[in-house]
């Protein structure tokens, strides 16, 4: 095990915050994921907490196996570099770790964020600080991973690296900071273990969007778009999958065109992870069409099942629109089997829906 911690002591009161992350770290060893246990208090997200990240072994954390990262506050940290056989190393220090070798990253609060800002990276505001929590999952995140040009590259789950999840503005500005729950990893793991044993080749699964700054969010919004997206909430991807190695979803089914019936593969698996897996529920959205990468689909962890369906694919005798105003509440309206919904508003000629 390797740990990343920051130099840094975070300020009194951001502590005063998180105490309930460490009783966790201190009487099992387990990682926590902190952002699960404390911004997260419902029942599934925290016995899903205890269970998904037990002590690393020779392979990865998580209900895949295959999470190598644990995102803990400064106080998670002290207990975890107590464990026999942990290794410390500083920021700085260009990770070489193996492929099974699992990273600690230190978080930095989120009290050291100073208005929208911390240390340079403009991050803006999270709901609850503009006085909207819908529900628990919906509170400020616990702290941020600092992103610096020697870490950039580590690799947090067999797929991913930490640089996937960046959020897309600002990219001249170091370091950067990200939100992101190891649940999200192990869930999009498992999502392609699952195409692939489908006889779907996922091992192409890409990151189009991951962590979006509520600035960022902001900025990108339109008509209709998630203002308490999960994105900021570092719980949310939009993927598509790459087989050929194009940067475009591909012709999964093989029926000689990329359509929403490929984006809906994805879907039918996040289906069968989460019948498997109910702590790891959350919501999925299909986005017909889009500009730069085709189809992509949604994925999050926000411990609520929502589905929704957005955007115009053309040359299909079937119009794809959007279905509704995405709420989980509503969102759960929609049938387990996928059906594609119509609503009175559609979205006909929109070409590039903003993501949830
Ligand atoms: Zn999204």
């Amino acid at each position: 095990m390797q740990l990343y911690t920051l130099g840094g002591r975070t300020g009194s009161n951001a502590v005063a915050n998180h105490v309930d992350s460490l009783p966790t770290v201190a009487s099992s060893g387990a990682a926590a994921s902190s952002g699960a246990a404390a911004s997260s208090d419902s029942s599934v997200s925290t016995a899903a907490a205890k269970i998904l990240f037990s002590p690393a072994g020779e392979k990865g954390s998580g209900l895949s196996g295959k999470v190598f990262a644990r995102f803990v506050m400064p106080e998670d940290w002290i207990a975890l570099a107590s464990i026999p056989g942990a290794s410390v190393a500083s920021a700085s220090v260009q990770s070489t770790a193996s492929p099974s070798a699992e990273t600690v990253f230190t978080m930095r609060s989120f009290g050291q964020k100073v208005r929208q800002w911390l240390n340079g990276y403009r991050l803006g505001y999270w709901p609850q600080e503009k006085g909207r929590v819908r529900s628990e999952a919906y509170k400020n995140p616990d702290g941020f991973i600092e992103v610096t040009p020697d870490n950039e590259d580590t690799r947090v789950s067999e797929h991913f690296r930490l640089r996937d999840f960046v959020s897309h503005d600002q990219k001249d500005v170091w370091p950067k900071y990200v939100v992101l729950r190891e649940p999200l990893l192990d869930k999009l793991e498992l999502v392609i273990e699952d195409l692939n044993d489908h006889g779907v080749n996922a091992e192409g699964l890409r990151i189009r969007s991951g962590f979006r700054t509520p600035a960022h969010n902001f900025a990108v919004r339109g008509e209709g778009s998630a203002r308490d997206s999960r994105h900021q909430f570092g719980d949310a991807a939009d993927v598509y999958i790459d087989q050929e190695g194009n940067g475009k979803m591909s012709d999964l089914n093989g029926d000689g065109k990329v359509s929403f019936a490929d984006v809906k593969m994805i879907l039918d698996a996040v289906e069968r992870v989460e019948a498997r897996y109910p702590e790891l529920v959350g919501g999925t959205g299909l986005y017909a069409y889009s500009g730069r990468s085709g189809p992509f689909a949604h994925i999050d962890v926000r411990g609520t099942r929502a589905r929704w369906v957005r955007g115009v694919y053309r040359g299909r005798s079937r119009r794809v629109v959007r279905s509704h105003k995405t709420t989980p509440k509503i969102s759960k309206a929609l049938p387990a089997s996928n059906t594609v919904t119509r609503s009175a508003s559609t979205t006909r000629g929109r070409t590039s829906a903003t993501p949830e």
